[in-house]
């Protein structure tokens, strides 16, 4: 089966009991034991729930890989990830990361000792040079990164990571399955925030890892079970749902990108602008070799700094700042002082995540109008 039709269809038979073409949302903490320890594959709701069970195969399916865990946000599906790794291990990450994310590794820095080295990873020598530092458990990154929409290439990274006996980790959360399947390139593991595209529609807070290989399913089943950060069975229906629509809704988010990147590339209030898919782009090439599709965030920096920024951020009619992204609604966002916030300054400044940021999350409404609300609110930066 084609992607699309995977989505839909892929581990998601009807169900047996009662033909329903949807998974039911099995409400129950608990199941019923006909003696002790005799069931029906389900025992108690965090270790198992059979909603949760359709969405996770679905996600493994959509990712190309062999198992899906859910969790009840992406933050959780780290946090499950990193009990893996016991103190003194080394972890080498991209360095423009969901800032989130950065903040949970310090702490593990900080709190369990764990070693991260964060790396320019659009450069693979440098990953190379990072890797012959020391031994490394494990390769972290995002691609495209958050905000500013470098690219990685994977398979380059994979082959150099494996070559140095670490775990390749890719947080899929911007490109989507639609547009980049890690584990096709060579990654282990793929992390989801579910909140963003997969979900989709700005209504659950939810995570996931897929899984290339089938025989660390249960060790990372185990541990989805330790850690207990698992999602509503009613958030898994309404996943499972943003998942059936995701290849329309990526190529209308795609249009609406394209759009608004057309009116920011060359404007005279425009210091830079970001889009992958934009040949301007400096790894447009590579980009077009991993990814099927660019996505809908676009980023730019205002000429003027916070002030011109905000004035911009004041402008907007359609567009609605809020963090966040991926949902069919249009979202804008000012990383410095919102997303990115936990990021000291220098760090953020060096890494390009300056006061005249701004990062576009288009939705699907109509391209034009989201094309004029950009351009009218320029006009009063
Ligand atoms: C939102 C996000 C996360 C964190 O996910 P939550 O669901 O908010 O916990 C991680 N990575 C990326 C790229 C994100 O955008």
């Amino acid at each position: 089966m084609r992607f699309d039709t995977r989505l839909l269809h892929a581990a998601q038979p009807a169900d047996p009991l009662t033909g329903a073409v949807n998974a039911p949302i099995y409400l129950s903490s608990t199941f019923r034991q006909s003696a002790p320890n005799r069931n029906q594959g389900y025992v108690y709701g965090r270790s198992g729930n059979p909603t949760r069970h359709v969405l996770e195969a679905a996600l493994a399916a959509a990712e190309s890989g062999s198992a899906g865990l859910a969790f009840s946000s992406g933050l959780g599906a780290l946090t499950t990830l990193l009990e893996q790794f016991p103190t003194g291990s080394r972890i080498v990450a991209v360095d423009d990361l969901y800032g989130g994310t950065w903040r949970l590794f310090e702490h593990h820095r900080r709190q369990f000792g764990v070693r991260i080295d964060y790396v320019d990873m659009t450069d693979p020598a440098r990953v190379a040079a990072a890797l012959a530092a020391g031994p490394t458990a494990m390769v972290y990154l995002e691609t495209p990164t958050n905000p500013l929409l470098r690219i990685v290439d994977l398979r380059a990274v994979a082959r150099l990571a494996h070559r140095a006996g670490a775990v390749v980790v890719v947080d899929n959360t911007f490109a989507s399955p639609a547009n980049q399947r890690p584990i096709e390139l060579g990654a282990d593991l793929v992390l989801h925030s579910t909140t963003k595209y997969l979900g989709g529609h700005s209504d659950i807070i939810g995570g996931a890892l897929v899984l290339r290989d089938a025989h660390d399913a249960e060790r990372y089943a185990w541990l989805q079970n330790a850690v207990g950060a698992v999602p509503s069975p009613f958030d898994c229906f309404l996943v499972l749902r943003g998942l059936h629509t995701l290849g329309v809704r990526m190529r209308a988010h795609e249009q609406s990108a394209r759009a608004v990147a057309e009116v920011l590339e060359g404007h005279r209030k425009v210091r830079a602008s970001y889009y992958p898919g934009r040949p301007s782009h400096p790894q447009h090439a590579l980009a077009r070799r991993q990814m099927d599709g660019f996505g809908g965030i676009v980023t730019f920096e205002v000429a003027g700094g916070r002030r011109a920024a905000f004035r911009f951020l004041r402008g907007l009619e359609v567009f609605t700042l809020a963090e966040s992204l991926g949902g069919v609604e249009s979202l804008v966002d000012h990383p410095a002082s919102m997303t990115h916030a936990s990021v000291p300054r220098r760090e953020r400044e060096a890494h390009g995540v300056t006061d005249g940021l701004v990062r576009l999350s288009c939705g699907i409404e109509d391209p034009a109008d989201l094309a004029d609300d950009v351009r009218h609110a320029l006009g009063g930066a």
